[in-house]
């Protein structure tokens, strides 16, 4: 789409590219019926206990602003979740803001955080937004590619990274679990990065925890834990409650930055909406453990994907969180991962997204999401199998 109009709109804006998701998707839409493996969303409802909250604030009449920051109810029920499951410390006062999904969280703490020319490190392939927001702060990314290391983002890398630079970054957004590759990291991991951080005590690390629930078979290790004063935490109810329309996220982050982070939020939406914050509050107090029958099924599909892929041979790496698997084309083939997507949904008719949907280090690879029924995964894994057997001929 190359339309423009003549009046003079923000450079920023201008220069910023449609998602490469959303593209992809309005270019194999015409192909029905299309089993698509695109979608970054759970595909269960929310939790019954949590409509009914809803519809109890509806009826009480919860239609007014909340505080900016949120209801002081959510915010303690988001500092006990917090810390009952990541072990973080957070206070409900003047150290978490509930927000409008974890995109407004992601927006309100970059807005904040950076200054025109401000370096931003982001490991690749990486969550578009993250870039999008980068450059409507005026702000340079920096990306890290982690296709040689596993898609791990090691100490190792961020070092040389930063050494490479003319000036100290402002901040690193990190993201585990990852979309789109899966990857979490261990305590010790998470340990290694922290201390690597903490010798550069003027950048701060943004880190996107909204996949803190969907670990399989570990518990989540939040950067806040072990790196607290330079940590904003991102977090939200979209995929551990199943709530992505709702639009709720949070940020935790240390008193004097939230002090800065309310006044964006502030100006950009006021409050989150009251109503689904009182859907959160119950989500979060009396839904601990709604994650978990969902995880026990991404689970089993995610062993059918990983079946089907070991069994073709194809380069990938298991994703131990979040419902994606990021897998390498297979090998030899003259294709670019976009090529390879789009016969595939043409002919097949299933999507998947394209890796360079994610930058360039994600060029050669294809993400699938697991967030679709079991029988339709099995149906495309079936495709795939015929798919790639075809082009190795
Ligand atoms: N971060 C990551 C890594 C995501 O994958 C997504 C959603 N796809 C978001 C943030 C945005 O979450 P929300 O819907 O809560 O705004």
């Amino acid at each position: 789409m190359n339309k423009t109009t003549h009046f003079n709109l923000n450079h920023q804006i201008r220069n910023l590219e449609i998602s490469k998701i959303r593209q992809f998707d309005d270019h194999v839409s015409t192909f029905e019926p299309l089993i698509r493996l695109t979608l970054g969303q759970p595909d269960f409802p929310t939790p019954e206990h949590v409509k009914e909250a809803a519809k109890k604030a509806i009826d009480s009449d919860y239609s007014f602003y909340t505080r900016t920051a949120g209801d002081i109810k959510l915010r303690e029920a988001a500092s006990a979740f917090a810390a009952a499951k990541y072990e973080l410390s957070y206070d409900p006062e003047s150290e978490i803001i509930a927000t409008v999904g974890a995109t407004e969280a992601l927006a309100t703490t970059l807005f904040t955080l950076l200054n025109p020319g401000d370096y931003v490190l982001i490991p690749s392939p990486f969550f578009s937004l993250y870039d999008s927001l980068v450059k409507m702060s005026q702000a340079t990314p920096v990306y890290m590619d982690t296709s040689e290391t596993g898609f791990m983002v090691t100490p190792d890398l961020i070092e040389k990274t930063i050494q490479s630079l003319d000036k100290t970054p402002k901040a690193i957004i990190l993201n585990y679990p990852n979309n789109p590759t899966g990857i979490t990291w261990t305590e010790a991991e998470v340990k290694g990065i922290a201390l690597t951080l903490s010798n550069y005590p003027k950048m701060l690390a943004v880190s996107d925890e909204i996949y803190s629930e969907l670990v399989y078979d570990d518990t989540h290790v939040s950067l806040g834990k072990h790196l607290r004063d330079q940590t904003i935490v991102i977090n939200g109810l979209s995929k551990s409650h199943a709530m992505t329309g709702w639009r709720l996220g949070l940020i935790f982050a240390p008193e004097l930055i939230t002090f800065e982070l309310v006044k964006t939020h502030q100006s950009l939406v006021t409050s989150a909406s009251t109503v689904t914050q009182y859907a959160g509050i119950e989500a979060l107090v009396n839904g601990q453990d709604d994650a978990l029958p969902m995880k026990a099924a991404y689970k089993e599909r995610r062993r059918v994907v990983m079946q089907t892929l070991q069994e073709l041979n194809l380069e990938v790496t298991e994703p131990k969180g979040a419902f994606y698997i990021f897998a390498a084309l297979p090998k030899g083939l003259k294709m670019s991962s976009y090529d390879f997507c789009y016969g595939f949904a043409e002919g097949y008719r299933v999507a998947m997204i394209p890796g360079d949907a994610f930058g360039a280090a994600g060029e050669g690879y294809f993400r699938i999401s697991y967030a679709s029924s079991l029988e339709d995964i099995k149906t495309a894994m079936v495709r795939l199998t015929d798919y790639v057997n075809t082009l190795r001929k």
